[in-house]
């Protein structure tokens, strides 16, 4: 193929011209994403050679050298991994497959500071090398295809890119950038050799650099023709907990998660039994945009026995639970699972019921910390109740870590558990109602003759609440009772003379009770006097067992 001039997919032009016309703040994570694409070349030509040793060649020793020239302002990442052929680096380097970049960009505001922070959160992969290079040079030969089928793949990151055929003896790319002018504080080996002890410490791979030695003549470094590795080489979550520090673990999450911010939590073990496997869990401090698409993959990366397996391996953890991040490494699975093998495995099986009482725990931990715990619950709390309706073998767990606003606080922060505790002598079940906001649970006449007993009702105001409860008859022997469904029976609670009273007026009234039935008799199946109002004069319930009136309105809403 002889040079081409290609044009970018619109997107990756829109997303360059924010990346390279921004105030970006974070320019080194460049480093972190075209090391963390060199090793995944490289866990991809692993995993390919699988079937086909063929495909090491004659260098069956993956790694990754950075380099960087000061005379020529270029810095250079070169992989001996799976490489692109032509059509690979068009398509992948010139289009934007990946669906994180994609949801990034539905996210942009048109607000260039904020708009080049969220690129901090995401991570634009291969694009973020936009941010210190004015051009970038792609050099690549596919694994397994003749030296006179590399791909040279050039750019200054505007609206086109060049592709020719070259001749490459070696397999993988070299990726080579022309640092701008404003960013050649990175052409220093010191500084490209911290930030890879920083972010990228725990890639299993070597990332080699090359010696710098003081010449003591010449009063200057020079470099040597030996390389070294900078990073430990050594998968975190295979080294031993006390061995890694607080920032290591968060630097890993902070790898694995696109997210700039610490977690919240994680959890690190090694779990053994009949089934074998490590995991490093972590609950993020922030909900992702795509939290409720229930479609949206698990956030675990698959290992088995330190090579990598597969990202988003929904197997591994229930879908109320897709927001956890972190690593699976199994003992036990083949190296060459499927997706579909997967799912029929009982590894599988009994490592996501560990990963799931895991989290569980990690959240039991976490509700002991009543800041940290509303801080969690605010962002993910209304996803795990999709847990009550889905997981029942943990149902009494989850409804542990249930909080709530309530008839005494704005706050969702009353438990169950709590609730009970305050609950009056005589009082038979938890009262709750659900509306679409709180104002609105708090206004509503059928809290009137609660309020007038000073009996504590629970406000839900949740989209999922009524489907999620309608899993949770009781909490700890005692049931949960929607305040609009059927005869509220206050039991003991209500005087004699109420019942006496309402019983009287029930008989008096009859003549009207009887007319309104009949008058209303195509939309109420009942009309009756009741104690539970105090100020109104009337209000609709439900029946006992019927869809309650929000959930009957979400489903319609869902077109049902
Ligand atoms: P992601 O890594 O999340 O897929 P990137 O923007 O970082 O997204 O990279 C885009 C794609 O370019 C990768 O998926 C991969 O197919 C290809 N690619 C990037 N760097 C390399 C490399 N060093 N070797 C082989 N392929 C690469
Ligand atoms: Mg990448």
């Amino acid at each position: 193929m002889s040079k081409q001039t290609l044009s970018f997919q619109a997107e990756v032009a829109q997303l360059l011209h924010l990346v390279t016309h921004s105030l970006y703040s974070n320019p080194e994570i460049f480093l972190r994403e075209l090391v963390s694409n060199a090793s995944d070349a490289c866990d991809k030509l692993r995993f390919e050679a699988l079937n086909n040793a063929a495909l090491f060649e004659d260098a069956p020793n993956l790694d990754v050298r950075v380099a960087f020239d000061k005379d020529a302002k270029t810095i250079t990442i070169t992989d001996n991994g799976i490489g692109m052929s032509q059509a690979e680096a068009v398509e992948h380097l010139g289009t934007i497959a990946k669906s994180g970049t994609r949801d990034f960009m539905s996210h942009l505001s048109g607000d260039q500071k904020k708009d080049a922070q969220l690129i901090g959160q995401f991570g634009v992969g291969f694009y973020s090398g936009f941010i210190v290079a004015d051009r970038i040079v792609v050099e690549s030969r596919r694994a397994g295809l003749p030296a006179a089928e590399g791909v040279r793949w050039t750019s200054g990151g505007t609206g086109d890119f060049e592709v020719e055929t070259i001749e490459r003896a070696a397999r993988g790319t070299t990726i080579t950038l022309h640092i701008r002018e404003d960013k050649t504080e990175f052409l220093s080996h010191w500084k490209l050799k911290s930030l890879i002890t920083k972010y990228s410490d725990h890639i299993s791979l070597p990332i080699l650099m090359q010696k710098e030695e003081w010449d003591a003549e010449k009063s200057e470094y020079i470099t040597r023709d030996e390389w070294e590795p900078v990073n430990s080489a050594n998968a975190l979550w295979a080294r031993s907990k006390k061995d890694i520090s607080d920032e290591q673990y968060a630097e890993f999450y902070k790898n694995i998660s696109y997210d700039q911010a610490d977690p919240l939590a994680w959890s690190h073990n090694r779990v053994e039994g009949s089934t074998e496997y490590t995991q490093l869990l972590y609950i993020p401090s922030k909900a992702p945009m795509d939290l409720w698409n229930r479609d949206r993959k698990a956030g675990i990366k698959l290992y088995v026995r330190r090579v990598f397996i597969m990202d988003e391996a929904e197997s591994l953890m229930p879908a109320y639970l897709r927001w956890v991040k972190g690593v699976v490494d199994s003992a036990d699975l083949p190296l060459n699972v499927s997706r579909e093998l997967l799912q029929e495995s009982r590894d599988v099986k009994a490592i996501r019921e560990g990963n799931t009482r895991r989290v569980l725990t990690m959240l039991d931990d976490l509700s002991k910390d009543a800041d940290k715990y509303a801080a969690f619950y605010a962002e993910f709390g209304a996803v795990l109740k999709e847990g009550l309706g889905e997981d029942f073998s943990n149902r009494d767990k989850l409804a542990k870590l249930l909080r709530f606003a309530s008839t005494t606080g704005d706050a969702v922060t009353v438990s169950l558990a709590d609730y009970k505790a305050r609950m009056k002598d005589g009082q038979k079940a938890v009262y709750y109602i659900t509306a679409d906001t709180l104002a609105a649970a708090r206004n509503s006449p059928q809290l009137e003759l609660f309020r007038k007993k000073g009996i504590e009702v629970l406000l839900m105001t949740d989209r999922v609440d009524e489907w999620a409860l309608s899993f949770l008859p009781e909490f700890d022997g005692t049931p949960l009772q929607s305040v609009a469904k059927g005869a509220v029976d206050l039991g003991e609670l209500q005087d004699e003379e109420e019942k006496k009273a309402a019983e009287q007026a029930a008989e008096s009234f009859k003549p009207v009770l009887d007319k309104l039935k009949e008058t209303l008799k195509d939309k109420a199946s009942d009309v009756r006097v009741t104690t539970r109002l105090v100020d109104s004069a009337a209000c609709l319930v439900v029946g006992e067992g019927e869809l309650s009136s929000q959930l009957a309105r979400m489903l319609k809403a869902a077109g049902q």
